[in-house]
């Protein structure tokens, strides 16, 4: 398995990190993988992080990580609107996130598109019913992420995904959703790897529906943590199996010690 493994996309919250604390062994995991060759991503879902303060607030805690190596839900999100070249759009997102969508033309008072982010405070009655009334109007939706619920923040909260539901259902439309486990977000990343064999690269997640059956679905190996916002529920009512499992990120070291097949102690199938 070691000498398989030529790429590792590691998803940030819940793996790496938790609630702005690191876990114990990533960084010595992403240092010994850098050591071998393997290529390193990160890859988060959050929207309210852009990748420049995201690569910097990393090296901070001790991370050795280039920028080109995070690919953050804002940032891929910002490049599939360039590619479809609106002529407006509204991004409704607070935070760092937003300056990866300076490139195009924002006017919130009559979008094309509209960019549904982590809004914060944003989601009020007054800012949806904009959205709901401008969709009617023909303006299409995109959806930064799927997740409906978060718990990185330190308390429960509904997230992108519940708002991003509420206006499809409003008004009778389908939007295109970007972050994992959608195929865009896996592509993107991948173009960045290069040629690579996609069965020789590993994501490591801690969300069944997003990490894992994103992953899956865009032809890599899995590794799922039960740390972050693993439920146990989530792998018991679904049909996906990752290809191995962790009690945290120190234990997926486990995978490259072995110069034996891996056991069936942490295969997940
Ligand atoms: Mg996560």
């Amino acid at each position: 398995m070691k000498d398989e493994i030529a790429g590792v996309i590691f998803d940030l919250d819940g793996v790496l990190e938790f609630q702005d604390k690191v876990y114990p062994g990533a960084i010595e995991l992403l240092d010994s993988r850098r050591g071998k060759g393997v290529s390193i991503r990160i890859l988060s879902n959050s929207t309210l992080k852009s990748r420049k303060p995201c690569t910097e607030n990393l090296s901070k805690k001790g991370f050795a990580v280039y920028q080109h190596e995070v690919i953050t839900a804002s940032f891929a999100i910002a490049q599939h609107l360039e590619t479809l070249n609106p002529k407006s759009c509204w991004v409704m997102l607070k935070g760092e996130g937003l300056e990866e969508f300076r490139n195009l033309h924002h006017d919130p008072d009559n979008p094309e598109y509209i960019a549904l982010g982590d809004f914060r405070d944003g989601f009020n009655f007054q800012n949806l019913n904009r959205a709901l009334r401008f969709l009617l109007k023909g303006a299409k939706l995109v959806v930064m992420i799927t997740e409906i619920t978060d718990n990185n923040m330190g308390e429960l909260e509904l997230t992108v995904g519940t708002y991003g539901k509420m206006l499809e259902d409003a008004a009778g439309i389908k939007a295109t959703y970007i972050g994992k486990s959608n195929c865009y977000i896996f592509d993107s990343t991948l173009d960045t790897m290069g040629n690579m064999e996609r069965s020789k690269i590993l994501m490591v997640g801690d969300r069944v529906k997003t990490d894992i059956l994103g992953a899956g679905r865009a032809g890599l190996k899995t590794a799922l943590v039960k740390t972050g916002e693993f439920q146990e529920m989530d792998l018991k009512s679904s049909n996906i199996t990752p290809d191995y499992i962790f009690d945290s990120i120190r234990e997926v070291v486990k995978l490259f010690q072995r110069s034996q097949p891996i056991e069936e102690d942490i295969r997940g199938c």
